[in-house]
């Protein structure tokens, strides 16, 4: 499966979702399973993976993901849908105060990549008023001051609020990456203004035809690639499907085999489909050499230290990809 030089970084996975645990819809399928996922992924030639925390608690559980295995790293931080929580704790600062230490022990064992995934989502009102969101979205900014950590960031149908807020705190925050990209062309235009911002692209960001024209439009120095599995995978109704190449036998839920993987649930190896589906669209013929401008990319954001170890090579061979 794995090709020659084919190296991937999936900054999006989900682990703490249920689903990882064979939990859907709170009926329990089939075992826990993230170590076959794992192998999968790394298989697929994904080498490092992102799990991405959305509360205090999930960031907690998704730091002890992280514990379990070298290329696995998280973020902390609380989604736009979740900002509720810092005044149910009772204490705003508090909550505040606990992420900040989170985020502080992780950077210390080298786990904690980024803060997030925060932002705003005006598709979820019913979770979180938007007064609320902003406010914690704003919030936010001050733990990425604080640990220096790039941000990673969400926005669905928020184009103008997202935007501002950027710019009122664009000295706070050293780089980001606006994940789970599915905006217009214009919103993408306004985040590429930004020269430390980067945008993330999933199955979500492929849907339709008009999906494919907006991710063409985005540099591929500017570009991440993800799963942000268990969720958007590439479907087979997808514009992009066309550009898939490479596929493993699946089988449903019910019928779990820890060798296939499940119908419906995306995962990290397919992160993969990412890749073809955007070297298509962008008539890239050598994916190897998009995967290796990615993953500089990516790097570059949130392993910097390790840019010398693991990219120098790839400098060399992948920067003309376009
Ligand atoms: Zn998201």
């Amino acid at each position: 499966m794995a090709s020659s030089s084919l190296r991937m970084i999936d900054i999006a996975v989900n682990f703490t979702d249920s689903m990882f645990k064979g939990i859907y819809n709170g009926r329990q399928c089939h075992v826990a399973d993230i170590p076959a996922v794992l192998t999968r992924a790394w298989t697929a030639g994904v080498d490092r993976i992102i799990v991405t925390g959305g509360s205090l608690e999930e960031s907690k559980e998704a730091l002890a993901i992280a514990e379990t295995d070298g290329r696995l790293f998280c973020t902390v931080g609380v989604h736009p849908t979740r900002c509720k929580e810092f005044e149910e704790s009772g204490s705003p600062e508090g909550h505040f105060q606990a992420l900040l230490s989170l985020a502080k022990e992780g950077v210390e064992k080298g786990k904690v990549v980024a803060i997030g995934e925060c932002g705003l989502d005006y598709d979820r009102l019913h979770f979180c008023p938007s007064e609320i969101q902003k406010k914690y979205f704003e919030k936010q900014f001050e733990l990425a001051e604080a640990v220096k950590l790039p941000m990673f960031l969400h926005m669905r149908a928020a184009a103008e609020d997202f935007y501002s807020i950027l710019v009122q705190n664009r000295d706070r925050f050293i780089a980001g990456v606006a994940h789970s990209f599915t905006g217009s062309a214009e919103d993408r235009d306004k985040l590429l203004q930004f020269d430390n911002l980067f945008i993330g692209v999933n199955g979500c960001s492929l849907k339709t035809a008009e999906n494919l024209e907006v991710v063409r439009g985005i540099p591929v120095d500017r570009m991440m690639i993800e799963t942000d599995s268990p969720y958007c995978e590439i479907k087979n109704t997808h514009s992009g499907i066309n550009f898939v190449k490479s596929t493993w036998s699946s089988k449903k839920k019910e019928k779990y085999d820890r060798d296939c993987t499940v119908k419906g649930r995306n995962e990290p190896c397919f992160v993969r489909q990412v890749l073809e589906v955007v070297a298509g669209c962008k008539g890239i013929g050598d994916t190897d050499q998009l995967s290796n401008t990615l993953y500089h990319n990516t790097c570059r954001i949130f392993f910097p230290h390790d840019l010398d170890s693991v990219a120098d090579t790839l400098l060399a061979g992948g920067h003309n990809a376009q």
